[in-house]
This record gives structure tokens, sequence and C-alpha cells, in this order.
């Protein structure tokens, strides 16, 4: 089954199609670059699962009936700024929805929270929406701490100063599978995984 990934961002695409590799199941995400790109769409409903449905539905209606969406909504929620960015984290700078900004602005606004109060988690919502328009909801959390200052250089956004529990490396530190395993996008996979496996 081919599910169409509700999303411009092509780190997401990896992230996914390396999840769906990893779960061993004949679920193939293909990033919506491959059909046309993710038509516009604002993401004003204040919540995770909001926003994700309807980039969900956005995606669906320019595709050929019976076409299956894949939509995630994501973003990091930190403590000490009373769960900002939250749904905003892909503007926390600003519109134009720069990541290098946003990281920099994280840093400047916790450069003083002291470090037993830098708790923090990545929250993502998948939402996905089968051929006659059923919509399923899964959802995931990381939990971690803030760095001070971004450390290493893979991954994207926030992962420089995102540390998971149990871990002494930022997501931008540890390999991918790592991630992919921990991460609030993999425990929403693996829900999805789970099932899909149910419903086989
Ligand atoms: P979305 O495309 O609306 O879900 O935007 C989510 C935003 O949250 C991204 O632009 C990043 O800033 C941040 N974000 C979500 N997931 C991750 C992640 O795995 N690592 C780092 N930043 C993330």
């Amino acid at each position: 089954m081919r599910l169409h990934l509700a999303s411009g961002n092509a780190h997401k695409a990896e992230e996914f199609a390396a999840l769906a590799a990893a779960a061993g199941l004949p679920l193939e995400v293909v990033s919506a670059q491959a059909v046309g790109g993710m038509p516009p769409v604002v993401e004003d409903t204040g919540t995770f699962a909001g926003n994700a449905a309807k980039k969900a539905r956005a995606l669906q209606a320019r595709l050929p009936a019976g076409a299956w969406v894949l939509a995630d909504d994501s973003g990091l929620c930190v403590d000490a700024l009373a769960g900002a960015p939250g749904v905003e984290s892909a503007y926390y700078a600003g519109p134009q929805g720069d990541s290098a900004a946003n990281l920099r602005r994280l840093v400047q606004v916790m450069r003083d929270v002291p470090a037993d109060q830098r708790g923090a988690h990545f929250a993502c919502v998948l939402v996905l929406r089968d051929g006659t328009g059923g919509e399923h909801v899964f959802a995931g959390r990381c939990d971690g701490t803030l760095r001070a200052a971004p450390t290493g250089g893979a991954g994207f956004g926030y992962d420089p100063l995102f540390v998971p529990a149990g871990q002494e490396q930022t997501f931008a530190q540890l390999p991918a599978a790592v991630k992919g395993e921990l991460s609030h996008r993999g425990r929403a996979w693996a829900q999805l995984a789970d099932w899909w496996r149910a419903r086989a």
C-alpha cells in the first residue's frame, strides 16, 4: 500500500520511509513532491491533531479516488515556556519558517533557565486517511531536556538542542536509527504499525 505523505519537509519523508522499512510492513511512504507537491495549508487549528487532519484532507483532495494519505503535525513543547513553541514550532522566529532562526531564538529565550528546569518534549500526531476518507489518529511523545548550546549536525529543526531521556547526546548526534526508535514520530508510527497489523 502506498501512503502519500502530506508534507513538504524532505527530512520527514526520509524519516517516515525509514520507519516504514524498519517496521517490515507492506507500506511505501511517498513524498508529496512525487505527486506535484504539498498544497498550501494554513495550520491554524491550534492543535497538532487538527493541523494534521487539515494537511491530510488537503493532499487527499488532489489525489485520485482511493488514494491513502498520511499527515503529521509535530512540535517541541518546552516546560519553562508553558508548552511553547508547540504548534508554532515551525514559525517560532517568524512566518518565513526558518529553522536555523527558530533554533537561535530558542537558545536565546532559554539562556537563563537553569539546568534542572530545561525539560521539554516533542509531540507528534499522525492522521492516516484511508481510501474511503476514514480518519485514523495516532500520537507519540518523546520527553527530554534542552542543552544550552546546539550540538551535532544530523537531523533537523530543534534536534541539536534536544537530548532524549536516558541518552547523553542530542537527536542531532544520535544515529538516525536511534532517533527513529525514541522519537515522537517513531512512537506515533509504532501505534500506526500496531493498528495496521491488527486490521490485516
Ligand atoms: P510541522 O511540519 O508543522 O509538523 O512542523 C514541525 C516543526 O516542529 C518543525 O519545523 C521543527 O521545527 C519541529 N520539529 C518537529 N519534529 C522535529 C524533530 O524530530 N526534530 C526537530 N524538530 C522537530
